[in-house]
């Protein structure tokens, strides 16, 4: 594929060539865009639009790299020694061992990649392009030289672009200039010698739109665009780690060096205190610094997070980077948004409201024939009421959404739905005119709740202006009344419609508008200070989502406190938050009063309210921090392009998929497909499934090493038989690692864990119980084989028949005590105990195997094992249901006196 030069001698001077210029070059149209025929002839010539990508390292350097860990250098090491013994089948093993390791490390970062990349896929970037005429949502890679490309607050820029139209268009350039102030985009040519941060006719690949709105023609895509050229990353690296998983990596790693000095020592005591034969006693004391590395236990972790991840992105939530799988089990407090994230985003106009007037608007969707406005029951010919219509056009015309019918015949919008129910709410009317000339736009903007557009009409040029009404009534002098003039605002007139629309749960739109002097080009905010004349308001309703209804209450349950913020009328979140279940329909706290408060009174309102209204994307930034000195663990969801920096500070930081802009889904830890608060909430609930399976796999691996590593030690200590080999050690911790231990990434959610208060993020998982827990089983499963080992020394058995039952034993009480790990704290009992089939899956693969090691001959010989007769066999099923109910006994206790006490306490 090669990437176009064609155009690299003139790259640097685009900006210093006129608009006509640059759209003859590329042969395109600024008012149609290319044909989608050229795009696509363009596109196979030159290839996609897509930057050089980090080299990867090859998969000889990612094989390699998984020697690179104490724990097999301990291993190695073993070899060594194994070898100057003259036990080459036990350096074999021990290098195979190795090896296998590795392979099961490499493969599983492998998945766990190319998990990330598939999920990362799935939010490839998008851009916005005129071909033929029409606005067309394509993938970034797909935009091709000589596209016209619009761009709007919180896009991306996809492309190398000369601008043509900007309406207050600023663009954020720190990537490319590491300037991080906006700069304000021009379409003007400007001279040749100006360097890049200066070039404001252009907007370069990979910056960021942060206000306004513009347009500009593709000049230069993929490795040729000036980000291209500088050879930036596209994508940040993905972060294969968690911080439990460093936890536990160290943690194995602080075992294992320990481990060596106890071998040593060991070593030591046998030799000068025992009457071991030295090469035995070597051997032994390899084998205990074998036995304490949970050589699988890494690789079954990163399984874990990477089949959460994909079972996430399955219900709709796609994890950005792997820590905040965790962290979302942490979750204590899920602050979001209203509209569409709480609600449907199906928006339909109800009422309107003029001077004097009140209509009622029928129908239910964006569909124009399924309603009427209505005054009295009685259909309204908008004709003959001049205020209704000054109403509607307002709305209209000021207005970036349409509607139309897709193949099935149903309404759909194209922009927001806002918009879209005032478009619906127009042609409900049966007006369907000509949109006039539009001169300049400020679009709409959560900062200022409102948006005005300068129109040509006539001989006049005239602003309308549409937004939130308390924004409208600030600007406002003038209304317009029946007659249609301008009169005094009656200011407690429009407060009591506002009041009585907004406790109905409706969402209010005011409109108005305002002559100015023709010959202007521009309008700023400051155009909008004087002479406003309010013509109307409008409520539409928007239903909440059933299921979020029902998360609500699930977070109730499980601990976490849901918060509203929106930008809606205070009326309007109190009375939907009452619906949901949020807030008690009188609380809510304002973005004006927020604004008043220090830091520490923002810390009280943050615990006492739960709405928060008439918000601005700062507030949300002010109210994260405060909940986070709280001590709370705070997910906040966002879509517009100023909700950025507190997604970045929110500990899950939750982005739209379908509302959201690039920007913010680029400063997010999740994002959500559907933008469905009920997915939030299952984010959570699989965040802490998954957090459970990696403690109860640690606490089911940990104490085989225990285990093993007690009983070499106490042997020695008590001068016992050496009760396993090095290689049957490495045996044991091969096989339980790729069978039983597996089967808890497939355990299900544990009943109840959506009842649990959020975990403590503080707390560490291998401290406390924990320890506990691992030191306890050890004991119990080493004592119990300890036993046994004497046991059949005076029963006159032969010692490689008593490794062999040893080896059963530890692998078999392992089995049970899978049972044991299904619920940490629960019974193994409950209903669940027949749903995981993995686990019964991997309990027969595992018999095959110990059958095979058993009584295959070339195993016996490898591994120094011997065919056990039938009797043999009970004393591993004893001692292994036996572990299996000391555990259970040891849960109900602690049951009944640890957990039941601190569930006292925090009642
Ligand atoms: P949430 O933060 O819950 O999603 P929201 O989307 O309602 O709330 P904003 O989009 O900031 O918050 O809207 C705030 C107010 O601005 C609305 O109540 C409405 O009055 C007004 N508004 C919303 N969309 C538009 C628009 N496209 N044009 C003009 N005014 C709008």
């Amino acid at each position: 594929m090669e990437n176009s030069n064609e155009h690299k001698d003139n790259n640097r001077s685009w900006h210093a060539k006129d608009v006509e210029d640059v759209i003859s070059s590329l042969k395109t149209d600024s008012s149609d865009g290319l044909s989608s025929s050229t795009a696509n002839k363009l596109l196979e010539k030159h290839g996609p639009n897509e930057l050089p990508q980090k080299k990867k390292q090859s998969d000889i350097v990612r094989f390699f790299k998984h020697f690179h860990d104490v724990l097999i250098y301990v291993l190695l090491v073993a070899a060594v020694i194994t070898t100057i013994l003259g036990h080459y089948t036990d350096t074999i093993v021990i290098i195979l061992v190795a090896i296998i390791n590795a392979t099961i490390g490499f493969v599983q970062e492998g998945k766990a990649e190319k998990a990330l990349e598939s999920i990362k896929g799935i939010l490839s970037l998008k851009a916005t392009v005129l071909r033929e005429g029409k606005r067309k949502e394509i993938d970034a890679t797909d935009v091709v030289l000589g596209d016209i490309v619009l761009l709007s607050a919180g896009d991306k820029v996809p492309a190398d672009l000369r601008l043509f139209e900007s309406d207050n268009l600023k663009i954020e350039e720190s990537a490319l200039t590491g300037e991080s102030e906006s700069s304000e985009k021009r379409t003007d040519t400007i001279e040749e010698d100006v360097d890049l941060g200066d070039r404001n006719n252009m907007a370069y690949t990979s910056t960021t739109v942060s206000n306004g709105t513009g347009k500009g023609i593709v000049v230069a895509v993929g490795r040729n665009t000036e980000i291209g050229k500088i050879n930036q990353m596209m994508s940040d690296v993905a972060q294969l780690t968690t911080p439990l998983l460093r936890q536990t990596s160290q943690f194995g790693k602080t075992v294992a060096l320990a481990t060596l000095f106890l071998a040593a020592g060991t070593f030591a005591f046998g030799f000068y205190f025992r009457d071991y034969d030295t090469e035995e006693l070597l051997l032994s004391a390899i084998g205990l610094a074998v036995a304490a590395i949970p050589e699988g236990l890494p690789a079954i972790l990163s399984i874990i997070l990477a089949i959460g991840v994909q079972n996430m992105a399955k219900r709709n939530a796609i994890v950005r980077n792997l820590p905040s799988v965790e962290t979302l089990g942490s979750v204590s407090v899920i602050c979001s948004d209203k509209t569409g994230t709480l609600t449907k985003n199906e928006m339909t106009v109800k009422d309107v409201i003029l001077h004097n007037q009140h209509y009622e608007v029928t129908g239910i969707g964006y569909a124009p024939e399924d309603g009427d406005i209505q005054q009295n029951d009685k259909t309204i010919d908008v004709q003959d009421d001049s205020g209704l219509k000054r109403f509607l056009q307002c709305i209209y015309v000021c207005n970036e959404a349409s509607i139309d019918k897709n193949k099935k015949g149903e309404w759909i919008i194209k922009g927001d739905p806002t918009e879209g129910a005032l478009v619906t709410v127009y042609k409900k009317s049966g007006l369907d005119e000509e949109k006039p000339k539009r001169i300049a736009t400020i679009p709409f903007d959560s900062d200022y709740k409102y948006m005005a557009t300068l129109v040509e009409e006539d001989t006049d040029a005239v602003m309308y202006v549409k937004g939130a009404p308390d924004r409208l009534l600030e600007l406002a002098t003038k209304q317009l009344n029946d007659d249609g003039e301008a009169v005094d605002l009656d200011l407690q007139y429009w407060k009591e419609q506002i009041t009585n629309l907004a406790k109905e749960g409706k969402r209010l739109i005011a409109a108005g508008y305002k002559q100015v002097p023709s010959g202007n080009s521009d309008i700023d905010h400051d155009d909008l200070e004087e002479d406003l004349i309010l013509v109307g308001l409008a409520g539409i309703i928007d239903p909440p989502r059933e299921e979020a209804i029902e998360a609500i209450k699930i977070c109730a349950d499980a601990g976490i406190r849901v918060k509203m913020i929106t930008g809606d009328h205070v009326d309007t979140a109190k009375a939907i938050g009452k619906e949901m279940g949020i807030g008690d329909g009188e609380k809510a706290c304002r973005g004006a009063d927020l604004e008043k408060m220090s830091d520490q009174e923002m810390r009280k309102a943050v615990l006492e309210y739960d709405i928060f209204a008439r918000t601005s994307p700062e507030h949300k930034l002010r109210l994260v921090e405060a909940l986070q000195a709280e001590g709370r663990i705070c997910a906040m969801t966002g879509d517009g392009v100023n909700d950025a920096p507190a997604l970045k500070k929110a500990d899950v930081g939750i982005a739209m998929g379908i509302k959201g802009t690039e920007v913010t889904k680029d400063a997010s830890e999740m994002v959500l497909a559907d933008d469905n608060f009920r997915t939030i909430v299952d984010a959570v609930e699989e965040g802490r499934r998954i957090y459970d399976n990696l403690k109860k796999t640690i606490l089911f691996i940990l104490p085989t090493n225990g285990a093993e590593s007690l009983l070499i030690m106490a042997s020695i200590l008590f001068g016992y038989i050496m009760p396993l080999t090095p290689l049957q050690i490495l045996w044991v911790n091969m096989v339980t690692s790729v069978t039983v231990s597996l089967a808890l990434a497939f355990e299900g959610i544990e009943e109840g864990t959506m009842k649990r208060k959020p975990r403590n993020a503080k707390e560490p998982l291998l401290s406390g119980y924990f320890i506990w827990r691992i030191v306890f089983v050890s004991v119990v499963i080493a004592g119990g084989t300890l036993y046994l080992v004497q046991y059949l020394t005076d029963q006159g058995v032969n010692n490689d028949t008593i490794r062999t039952v040893t080896m059963q034993t530890i692998v078999i009480s392992q089995l049970f005590h899978l049972f044991n790990c299904r619920s940490i704290h629960g019974t193994a009992f409950d209903s669940k105990f027949f749903t995981n089939n993995a686990i019964y899956i991997v309990a027969v693969l595992l018999f095959a195997l110990q059958a095979a090691i058993t009584y295959l001959p070339f195993m016996n010989r490898i591994f120094g094992t011997q065919p056990l007769e039938l009797s043999f066999w009970q004393y591993p099923v004893y001692l292994g249901l036996a572990v299996f109910i000391i555990v259970e006994i040891e849960k109900w206790i602690v049951r009944k006196l640890v957990l039941s006490k601190q569930e006292e306490e925090t009642a």
